[in-house]
């Protein structure tokens, strides 16, 4: 028999938001490992909110305090995961951050490079909290 897993809603911190990222734990192992290839900074996750466009970073350690739901232990939908790279702060300091967009299974790279160039960022920080300036590219 399979053990079921668990799907975590991971929440979006702006409050005039209130949507959540549904994270089975399989897509959140996907998330870690490609991120693990890009970069060493892999405790904190920077998502993407697909509702209120906003950029946050979600702390792994804080996962036990998030809603977690049970869920079949194969993925039903699997969503299409992107990695953006922010390359640009307001000062320049040469330190990316990568971005993860979760999104529905269907969706093209380029909808989601047009729409990534009308992101949010006002809230969104490079490693060493400069503001990062858009566009994002793909990694
Ligand atoms: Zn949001
Ligand atoms: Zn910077």
């Amino acid at each position: 028999m399979e053990l079921s897993r668990l799907e975590y809603h991971i929440p979006c911190p702006y409050s005039e938001c209130g949507a959540y990222i549904p994270l089975h734990e399989t897509i959140l192992e996907g998330i870690v490992q490609g991120l693990a290839k890009l970069t060493t900074d892999v405790g904190g996750i920077t998502f993407q909110c697909p509702q209120c466009k906003g950029i946050f970073v979600f702390e792994r350690d804080r996962l036990p305090d998030v809603l977690a739901v049970s869920a079949p232990a194969v993925v039903q939908t699997e969503p299409r995961l992107s990695f953006l790279a922010a390359r640009f702060c307001k000062s320049n300091c040469g330190v990316r951050r990568i971005v993860v967009a979760v999104r529905p299974a269907g969706e093209t790279e380029e909808q989601l490079d047009i729409e990534s160039r009308t992101w949010e960022t006002d809230h969104a920080w490079c490693p060493n909290y400069h503001q990062i300036v858009p566009p994002l590219s793909f990694v």
